[in-house]
Formats: C-alpha cells, sequence, structure tokens
C-alpha cells in the first residue's frame, strides 16, 4: 500500500489481444494497488498484476448483474483516499463509448488526483483485422463512432439517422448485431445507399475473429445468417468493400487453427508464441512439469566433480538450464566446464548452454540420442570419466552405448517430470482442437495418463520426432504429422505444412 493521498488511473486495455495493450497501461497494471474491471479486456491482462493486488470486477456484459455507475465512481474514490493507486482498466478506449468521461467528472469532483491512459478503440482496431481502413484518401475523408440503444424494439431518440445518412465518411456502429436491422433500414429510409459496402466484425483482434460482408441492405441478413454474436462492430461505407483486397488476418499460415500446446507450461511459451504470431490459437494444456532435483546428494557430488570428466553430455534444455542452477548453488561458474568437451542432444539445449556461457563442442544434426552416440564415435573415450547430466527416467540408449566404448560412465538426474492435471477450462476448450503437439514420450504419456477421454476427436498428432512418435503409437495413437526437424521450429515448420 503506498502512502499518501492516492491516485486512480483511466485506463485502455485495447480491443482484446493482448499485444495490443499499451506498455503504460502494463506498467500501470504491475504498479496497482487496486484494479477495477470490466468483462471485455483481454484475457491474461491482469496476470502481471502483484500478488497482493485487490481485483475488483464490475461487470458490464450483457445480462451481467453490474455494479451500478455512481457505485464504480464511489469505489474509485473510496480506494483512492485510502492511499491506493487504483487502475480503472476498461476496454478499448476509456473516453469511447466507456463511460470513463463520467468516471473522470465525478474524481474531478471528489478532488481525487487522476489521469487518463488512452486505449486502441475497437471501432478502429476489428476493422483494421478485417482488412478495413476507416479513412481512405478515394473513399472516405471522415469517420463517425456511433453508438445507441441496443434495444431493436425502442425508437432510438439519441440517433439523427437523417443527419448520420448524410454523413460524408465512413460509420462505424459499436452496438450489437440485434440493433443491425433497425440501423440499416433507418440509413436507408433517411437516404443511405441501399448498395453501399457494410462488413459486421464479431470479436474483432481476438481468436475466432470472424467478419460478414454485403451491402447496407443485406448486411442485417448476412449477419443472422452467420449467427454473429457480440461483441461486434459494423462499419457502413466504401471502405468496406477493400477488405476483399486487404484482408490480412485469414492469410495467416495458421489461420483460425486450434494447437494444443502439451509441453511443461515453463516451456510452453516460445511454442504457443510461435503459434499465436502465425494466426493459431494454441491451448496451452501442458501434460508435465519440471521439478528440479538438484539439491540432491548426487547432483551435489557430481557438480562437486565437474572438472575431473572429460565428456559432459547434456539431454535437454532443462537439464542444461538445471546443471547452471546447481553449479550457481555451490557457488561454480562455467569454467567448472572447462576441462570437459559438452556434448548437446538438440538446438535447444545447445542454446540454454549458451546462455551459460558454453558452447556445446558435439550436436548431433538430428536431435535424437542415436545420432549423438555416432557422433561421439570421434572421440576416444576409452577408459575416460563421463558425465551424463538428464532427467530423472532418461533413456538407457546413451549411457549403454557409451559404457560399450569403454567409457567410465556417472549418472545424474537433474529433475524428474511429473504428471500435470489438467485445467478443465483449457480441456473445455480443447475439445475442437485441429491439432495436438506432442514434444517429448513423457508429454504423450501422461496426456493420455491425465485426460480420460483420449486426445480431442478430429484433432491431428504432431509429433517432435521419432521417438515421440513410437512413444506415441506405443499408446494406440495415429501420428499423423511428424517434423523433419526435431525442435520447436521444425514442429512448426511441420504444422504448417499440415495446415496448407
Ligand atoms: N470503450 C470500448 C467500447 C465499449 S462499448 C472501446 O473503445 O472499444 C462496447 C461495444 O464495443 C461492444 O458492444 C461492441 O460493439 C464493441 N466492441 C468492443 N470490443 C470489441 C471487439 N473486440 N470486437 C468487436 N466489437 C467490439
Amino acid at each position: 500500500m503506498s502512502e499518501g493521498p492516492g491516485i486512480v488511473f483511466l485506463v485502455g486495455a485495447g480491443p482484446g489481444d493482448p499485444g495490443l495493450m499499451t506498455t503504460r497501461s502494463l506498467e500501470l497494471i504491475v504498479a496497482a494497488d487496486v484494479i477495477v474491471h470490466d468483462r471485455l479486456i483481454p484475457g491474461g491482462a491482469l496476470a502481471v498484476a502483484g500478488p497482493d493486488a485487490e481485483l475488483i470486477y464490475v461487470g458490464k456484459g450483457p445480462g451481467d448483474a453490474s455494479v451500478p455507475q455512481e457505485g464504480i465512481a464511489e469505489l474509485l474514490i473510496d480506494r483512492a483516499r485510502q492511499g491506493k493507486l487504483v487502475v480503472r482498466l476498461k476496454g478499448g478506449d476509456p473516453f469511447v463509448f466507456g463511460r470513463g468521461g463520467e468516471e473522470a467528472e465525478a474524481l474531478a469532483e471528489a478532488e481525487i488526483p487522476f489521469e487518463v491512459v488512452p486505449g486502441i478503440t475497437a471501432g478502429i482496431a476489428a476493422p483494421a483485422y478485417a482488412g478495413i481502413p476507416v479513412t481512405h484518401r478515394d473513399d472516405a475523408s471522415a469517420v463517425a463512432f456511433v453508438t445507441g440503444h441496443e434495444d431493436p424494439d425502442k425508437e432510438d431518440s439519441s440517433l439523427d439517422f437523417e443527419a448520420l445518412a448524410r454523413f460524408p465518411g465512413t460509420l462505424v456502429f459499436y452496438m450489437g448485431v440485434k440493433a443491425l436491422p433497425r440501423i440499416a433500414e433507418s440509413l436507408i429510409a433517411a437516404g443511405r445507399e441501399p448498395s453501399e459496402p457494410a462488413a459486421v466484425v464479431e470479436r474483432g483482434t481476438l481468436p475466432g475473429q470472424r467478419t460478414v460482408s454485403s451491402t447496407l441492405d443485406g448486411i442485417a441478413a448476412a449477419a443472422d445468417e452467420a449467427e454473429i454474436r457480440p461483441p461486434s462492430i459494423t462499419v457502413v461505407g466504401p471502405v468496406a468493400a477493400r477488405r476483399e483486397r486487404i484482408a490480412w488476418l485469414e492469410r495467416r499460415p495458421l489461420h483460425g487453427k486450434k494447437v494444443v500446446v502439451t509441453r511443461a507450461r515453463a516451456q510452453a511459451s516460445e511454442l504457443a508464441r510461435q503459434l499465436d504470431a502465425l494466426g493459431a490459437e494454441p491451448i496451452e494444456l501442458p501434460a508435465i512439469r519440471i521439478e528440479p532435483r538438484i539439491d540432491s546428494r548426487e547432483v551435489r557430488a557430481a557438480v562437486e566433480s565437474l572438472h575431473t570428466y572429460a565428456l559432459v553430455c547434456v539431454t535437454s534444455p532443462n537439464g542444461a538450464r538445471l546443471l547452471f542452477e546447481a553449479m550457481a548453488e555451490q557457488g561454480r561458474d562455467s569454467r567448472a566446464l572447462a576441462n570437459a568437451s559438452v556434448a548437446a542432444i538438440g538446438s535447444g539445449t545447445e542454446a540454454a548452454l549458451a546462455a551459460g556461457g558454453i558452447l556445446a563442442d558435439i550436436v548431433p544434426e538430428r536431435f535424437v540420442a542415436e545420432e549423438l552416440v555416432e557422433e561421439l564415435n570421434k572421440l576416444e573415450l576409452d577408459g575416460k570419466p563421463v558425465l551424463i547430466a538428464r532427467a530423472a527416467e532418461g533413456r538407457e540408449l546413451l549411457p549403454d552405448a557409451l559404457r560399450k566404448r569403454g567409457a567410465s560412465v556417472d549418472e545424474v538426474a537433474l529433475y524428474e517430470t511429473v504428471a500435470e492435471s489438467p485445467d478443465p477450462d483449457a480441456l473445455e476448450r480443447a475439445r475442437d482442437a485441429d491439432f495436438i503437439t506432442f514434444t517429448s514420450s513423457s508429454t504423450v504419456r501422461n496426456f493420455l495418463e491425465a485426460s480420460s477421454n483420449g486426445i480431442p476427436e478430429g484433432a491431428r498428432v504432431v509429433s517432435i520426432g521419432p521417438i515421440t512418435s513410437e512413444a506415441a503409437r506405443e499408446a494406440g495413437l495415429t501420428v499423423d504429422v511428424e517434423a523433419e526437424r526435431h525442435d520447436i521450429g521444425g514442429l512448426v515448420e511441420a504444422l504448417i505444412v499440415a495446415a496448407g
């Protein structure tokens, strides 16, 4: 809790895509003592809030028993008077149909310090993601943002349709589809061209965004036919037809594909980020969790004698990361590996070693233990001490092969992979997934153990490489796609080909 007088920030959280939140909004969410938020804010927006922040949901969705507007203003004033840093987080921009103006006035009246942080409004962002520029040199030199009553049966006295029909530019309606028939009819009755292009954008910038295009006289029926749901924005004007050429969202290689990511949460983000950038909707359903074991006597002894090994093999990025952690805990750095050759399975492992200051001497072309064994044939190992730093449940292939070559092999388990119980929400979202990705045998086994229904029906199985594929087949799955390169980049490339 902060000392002195509090302050309220009226903050726009953008239209839904977390990537469209401003730097300022994220800084303030991190710093906030209290966050008062609506329903239409990006998923994960509150994830960066401090663990002690008070999060207050005040509704504002259709059918929500929302806190009345005066109640919200009182809440903001009350918390600010307690000396708190208060963030009032709203979808889009706080001053565009967000009642931010009223809240600011109430704060001014109560002499509470406040600041306004604009956000990207849905009326610009949803059309942009649909390939519709709201202004255009040839088509529209003005744009109007319009809202009115949602109830289709009510006369809408707040809207001057004569003026809107005459408006020399694009009209953007922040209203649900329920109101669409009345809006379109009223505009046409007031003289707007029935043949004018129009488009409705549902869930703009969010996963599953959809756009329906038509003419002004056909748009209501088209939206109805497509079963468009809130939130949605309607654009009326010649610019709406530019979507035919400009639509870009749908052209991304994995557009609209739901892809289940089963790797451990700590490692899933890179894969999820790449999938997201290609237009897919990643669903994180971690099957495993990494439990470090670096405090074991075995690990301490191995770290103690690192300098005695001729060769140190590291079999996974987790192994590399935890090896450095174990070393640090015993006051050592990468110089402890100065005498050894270092071998890595996989580019991820290579990168994790590099992050700790060690450039691997040996990295097999294909990232499987068999290939590493092949590479290691080039080394003279007879009688040499070798350390394999790995998971508790690692495969026997590598130690066996090295022992056959006469090496004296020590193995050390840096971590254990344990089953993670699936999040019911994510399981539900995964039901109509297009693909499910497996990045190790343990993700296959643990996923099937945890999910009583097996893999989502209709989802194609994507495997990172032959060992994982084998585990999948053993478990009774059909592997539809196997990556040619056995790393995350290779997995994503294989997905693009399969989706194409
Ligand atoms: N302050 C917000 C608007 C709040 S009014 C802003 O600046 O964006 C709520 C209306 O905005 C919804 O009924 C819908 O018409 C529109 N809206 C909000 N988010 C949207 C989205 N992601 N896609 C389409 N329309 C959206």
